[in-house]
C-alpha cells in the first residue's frame, strides 16, 4: 500500500504543507498525522493525500471534483496533477481561506466554491476524478451521477466515529457501477447544509 507514484510524491514534496496548518502547529506539519484546522475539521493525514491522489489515477488532463475543501492542501496537490479542480467547502470561513491561501500561492486551476458538497457540482459535470474527503453514509447518489463513464470515485464511507473505510468506485464505459472497499480510515463526517447532519439519502 506504498506510494510509488513519482509524480505524486513530488507534487507533495514540492507542497510545504505548513502554510495550510494554523500557525501554532507549523513546527507538527511535517509528522505523518491529521492537524486540526478549526470549526472541527482536520487537515488529513499526509499518507492518506499521498493513497487517494495516486488512487485517483491521474494522468494530467483530468477535470476533478473534491468534497471538503479543508485547508485547502488536498486540493493544491491535485491541483499541480490535473487539469482543473472543483473544490466544495460546506463551512464558509474554510472555503475562504482556503480560496485566499490558494490565490496567495499562485494556484489558478484549482476553484473553491462554498456549499453542500454531497449534491456535487451539475453545471461543471460530468468529472473525471471525484474525491469525497468526508465520510459519507453511503456514496451520494448525485456525485456518481456527475462522474464520466470510466471516471473513478474515491470516498470514506461508514458512520460518524463508526467503522469507516475507503472505497474506490468506477463507472464502467456501459454505466455500471464497481465499488470496492479498500481499509479502515477515520475521517470527520459529510454533513448537511441545512442541518449539520447527514441527509435522508445517506442512510
Ligand atoms: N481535504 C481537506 C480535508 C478536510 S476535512 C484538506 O486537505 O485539508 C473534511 C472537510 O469536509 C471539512 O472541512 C468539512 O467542513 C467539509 N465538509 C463536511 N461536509 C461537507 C459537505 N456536505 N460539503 C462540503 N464540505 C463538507
Amino acid at each position: 500500500m506504498g506510494i510509488r507514484d513519482e509524480r505524486v510524491l513530488r507534487a507533495i514534496a514540492e507542497l510545504p504543507r505548513e502554510l495550510f496548518v494554523p500557525e501554532e502547529l507549523r513546527s507538527r506539519a511535517d509528522g505523518d498525522h491529521p492537524l486540526p484546522i478549526g470549526y472541527g475539521q482536520t487537515i488529513s493525514q499526509p499518507f492518506m493525500v499521498a493513497w487517494m491522489t495516486q488512487t485517483l489515477e491521474i494522468s494530467g488532463t483530468e477535470r476533478v471534483l473534491e468534497i471538503g475543501t479543508g485547508s485547502g492542501y488536498q486540493a493544491a496537490v491535485l491541483g499541480r496533477l490535473c487539469r482543473r479542480v472543483y473544490s466544495i467547502e460546506l463551512v464558509p470561513e474554510l472555503a475562504a481561506a482556503a480560496r485566499d491561501l490558494l490565490a496567495s500561492l499562485g494556484i489558478e486551476n484549482v476553484e473553491v466554491r462554498q456549499g453542500d458538497g454531497s449534491r456535487g457540482l451539475p453545471e461543471e459535470a460530468p468529472f473525471d476524478r471525484v474525491i469525497v474527503t468526508a465520510a459519507a453514509l453511503r456514496i451520494p447518489p448525485p456525485l456518481a451521477a456527475q462522474l464520466r463513464p470510466g471516471g473513478r470515485m474515491v470516498i470514506p464511507i461508514g458512520p460518524p466515529d463508526g467503522a469507516q473505510f475507503i472505497h474506490v468506485v468506477e463507472l464502467g464505459q456501459g454505466g455500471e457501477l464497481e465499488d470496492s472497499e479498500r481499509f479502515a480510515v477515520r475521517f470527520v463526517p459529510l454533513r448537511s447544509e441545512e442541518s449539520g447532519v447527514e441527509l435522508d439519502w445517506h442512510r
